[in-house]
């Protein structure tokens, strides 16, 4: 199968393109900057399509980019850099003479509300609360084709928690204050921690991306939780984190601090959070490497 991935060169890109590979598949990345196996966004809209079996996109500005203070023009970029990129490739596919089979967008979890209690599946409705759960309705609403192309596209949403693994995200920035002893709980640290291991997540992605089963997928698109099994609290990563690194975990980071560094709107996805379980995503057969925090900290840390 040809696989064009949007944003491929990043951190969830890189791991799905070793997957796909590894599996006898070739990979195309889309990509603000030219090179080899990359075309450019400008490219796409040009040239229109390249012929290819299946498409993803896992472009977005980085929502937790140390670099950028939260204001306006970050947030401006946050939403740009997902609508514009998933409109153009949907574009993209609905203009193609023969569009892929499958269609893949890759959004998150910020959708549900946070809750102590509340549990979500990808059957919970929801409607948008704040700044990031409009981001993720203007988002997924960007991806959705014409009904006369998903009769034969499949289209699949997948909305993963934090992603777990050594060469980016959340740990990346998480396990030098760890290595240190300066790790703590966050806010209360009773919030729920959704989260998934980059290779189970990069593993939905390429079940998605199979070609579909029934004759005429459904019109809208299928939402799957890219989340772990396991329900987990902020306390609980904490405290397995410091255990697998053999490290004390006593210096909590109060809510009020996180939200003065972080700006509250962003901050928030680290002091709340939601329980998100992955019923379609279990019910479709999906097997988890990582089902649970011990394993998928061990094989991040390597011990
Ligand atoms: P990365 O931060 O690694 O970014 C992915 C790619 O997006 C980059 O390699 C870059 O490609 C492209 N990109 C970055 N900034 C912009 C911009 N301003 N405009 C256009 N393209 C841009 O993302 P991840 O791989 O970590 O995540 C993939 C997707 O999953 C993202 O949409 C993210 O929001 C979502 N997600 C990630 C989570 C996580 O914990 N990592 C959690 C939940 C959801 P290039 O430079 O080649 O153009």
């Amino acid at each position: 199968m040809r696989v064009l991935i949007g944003g491929g060169s990043g951190f969830v890109g890189r791991e799905l393109t070793r997957l796909l590979r590894d599996r006898g598949h070739e990979v195309t990345v889309i990509s603000r900057q030219p090179g080899p196996g990359k075309i450019t966004w400008g490219e796409l809209e040009s040239r229109g399509l390249p012929p290819c079996e299946g498409a993803v996109n896992l472009a977005g500005e980085n929502l937790m980019n140390p670099l950028r203070w939260w204001n306006e023009s970050y947030k401006k970029d946050l939403f740009s850099s997902r609508i514009d990129t998933t409109k153009t490739l949907a574009q993209a596919i609905a203009a193609s003479p023969s569009p892929p089979h499958s269609w893949v967008l890759v959004t998150g979890v910020a959708c549900y509300k946070p809750s102590l209690e509340a549990e979500y599946t990808e059957d919970s409705s929801w409607t948008p609360f704040d700044l990031l759960s409009r981001l993720v309705k203007e988002w997924e609403a960007a991806a959705c084709l014409p009904e006369s192309v998903a009769k034969t596209t499949k289209q699949v949403v997948i909305r993963p928690g934090a992603v777990l693994g050594r060469d980016g995200g959340a740990m990346k920035q998480m396990l030098l204050p760890f290595w240190l002893g300066l790790g703590g709980t966050l806010g209360s640290g009773r919030q729920p921690f959704p989260w998934i291991h980059v290779a189970d997540l990069a593993g939905i992605i390429a079940h998605a991306l199979e070609p579909p089963t029934d004759t005429s997928p459904p019109a809208v698109p299928q939402v799957f939780n890219g989340v772990a099994p396991a329900l987990n609290t902020n306390y609980e990563f904490t405290k397995e984190l410091g255990r697998v690194l053999r490290r004390p975990t006593i210096f909590p980071v109060p809510g009020f601090v996180m939200n003065a560094l972080m700006g509250s709107e962003r901050a928030v996805v680290l002091t709340q959070g939601q329980k998100v379980k992955p019923k379609r995503t279990l019910e479709s057969g999906f097997q988890y490497k990582y089902p649970d925090l011990t394993s998928a900290l061990r094989e991040i840390v390597g011990s």
